[in-house]
């Protein structure tokens, strides 16, 4: 597998999920207006639901994960997410760090959702919520709450020009 999107001739085709989050991120990338207009001439979006659209097991060049994951079905849908792009694209501080569902993580999850919820029979969530990278590859991340639409715009434009992106786990600067 490459580590970057070569397409040829052909648009180049992306896919935007959403694990545990507030959809926020989304948003931004609906709101990009014109520049979202000027993006659908380069790439063919087959899957994102906040926009109508949606095949999720669409084979992909790049896909946008924003969200954590926070329950088993997140885990489910983030495996098969990997398994049907080429380069993964993390999304937000959600996907990024766990994002607010990670405050579980400070303390026991059963014990917030008791002092919440008087029946929990239909809470099916993990112990803890995990930033993506600490549950499958992830070739690229943009950090923020919510990500900006220059920052989408800058990473898809790149990726689209053949450059590789650099491992979340790689230093740009040699300490
Ligand atoms: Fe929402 Fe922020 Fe998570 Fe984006 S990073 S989905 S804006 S909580």
């Amino acid at each position: 597998m490459t580590n970057s999107v070569s397409q040829g001739n052909r648009k180049a085709t992306l896919a935007i999920h959403k694990l545990t989050s507030c959809s926020g991120c989304q948003a931004v990338i609906l709101n990009l207006g014109e520049d979202l207009l000027t993006l659908l001439e380069q790439v063919e979006i087959l899957h994102f639901v906040e926009g109508g659209i949606y095949q999720p097991d669409a084979k992909v060049d790049i896909a946008l994960v924003e969200g954590s994951v926070s329950t088993p079905d997140d885990q489910i849908r983030l495996n098969a997410i990997r398994e049907h792009c080429q380069l993964l694209i993390a999304v937000g501080a959600c996907a990024c760090s766990g994002g607010v569902q990670a405050l579980r993580n400070v303390k026991q999850s059963d014990d917030w959702a008791a002092s919440v919820y008087a029946d929990k029979r239909y809470i099916d969530s993990l112990s803890r919520s995990h930033a993506i990278a600490d549950c499958t590859k992830v070739d690229f991340e943009l950090w923020g709450c919510p990500i900006s639409g220059r920052q989408i715009l800058a990473a898809l434009s790149m990726l689209l020009r053949g450059v590789s992106p650099i491992s979340p786990t790689e230093k740009l600067c040699q300490e």
